[in-house]
């Protein structure tokens, strides 16, 4: 989205789960494309201020909101506090999100729960609140990070893939209901990407992902952000709707 000129103020956009990982990734993408970035967290609050710290040093403003996003009504706060402490909210991307794998039959309902809140309840809520004010303004970008296992499934996460192909329907659904109004959604799938949530996969699982790949080798979370980045600029700005993979082939 055009930035506005350095005296007037620039486009703000909120990343959940920008702690580390992926969001880190993408805060930063944004910062270096002019944005003024509010930064999230769940539990990592010296990380999320590291992370504005960096942000700062791109030459935009940085702010730090931690909410725990397992309860999704925390979403819609932390939203309307972005919008009420920094005046505007052009870019949200629903980025936090857990995992709680095992079989079906051996999961619990609080594993079930916990991932459904926090990946897709919470994403719902904090669309809600966002679109609310993008409305107003006429225009906006929603960016949901879900996963290529949302439209492959995989066994021992059926609570993750269904939040995943949950937030690509709800992707879908707001991008007819909102196109109207200026306002763009979209969906990421990547696939296997370098981070916290890969680390903790037992090598023998790691080494079988790694073999289905065509690139041959895992993605870099600077690989997601950089999509991130460009759609949220004016040049994506008749895309909605989509899903786009980020998967290595
Ligand atoms: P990660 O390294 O585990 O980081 C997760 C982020 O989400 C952290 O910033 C964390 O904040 C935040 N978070 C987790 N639980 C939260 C809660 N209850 N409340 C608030 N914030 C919470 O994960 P990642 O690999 O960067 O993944 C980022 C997104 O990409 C996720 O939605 C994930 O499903 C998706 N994705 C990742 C991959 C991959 O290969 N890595 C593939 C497909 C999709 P704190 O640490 O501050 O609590």
């Amino acid at each position: 989205m055009t930035q506005t000129p350095e005296s007037a103020s620039r486009n703000v956009a909120l990343v959940t789960g920008s702690s580390r990982g992926l969001g880190r990734a993408m805060a930063l993408h944004l910062a270096r494309a002019g944005f003024d970035v509010a930064v999230h967290y769940g539990r990592g609050a010296a990380e999320a201020e590291k992370v504005a710290e960096e942000a700062r040093s791109l030459g935009v403003q940085a702010r730090v909101y931690g909410a725990d996003l397992t309860t999704p009504a925390n979403a819609g706060t932390l939203v309307e506090g972005v919008i009420g402490d920094m005046g505007r909210l052009d870019v949200l991307v629903n980025n936090a999100g857990i995992t709680r794998d095992t079989l079906a039959i051996r999961m619990k309902d609080e594993d079930w729960d916990a991932v459904l809140q926090t990946n897709l309840s919470s994403a719902f809520i904090a669309c809600r609140a966002a679109i609310k004010h993008m409305m107003r303004a006429r225009t906006g970008r929603i960016i949901n990070i879900a996963s290529v296992v949302g439209l492959t499934g995989n066994p021992g996460q059926a609570n993750y893939v269904a939040s995943k192909a949950g937030l690509i329907g709800l992707t879908k659904a707001l991008a007819k209901e909102y196109g109207g109004r200026g306002i763009t959604v979209n969906a990421i799938a990547p696939g296997f990407i370098e981070s916290d949530m890969t680390a903790e996969l037992p090598e023998q699982v790691r080494q079988s992902y790694l073999s289905s790949i065509p690139l041959g080798r895992l993605g870099q979370p600077d690989e997601v952000a950089a999509l991130v980045a460009f759609l949220a600029s004016d040049a994506a700005g008749y895309i909605t709707g989509q899903t786009i993979g980020v998967d290595g082939g």
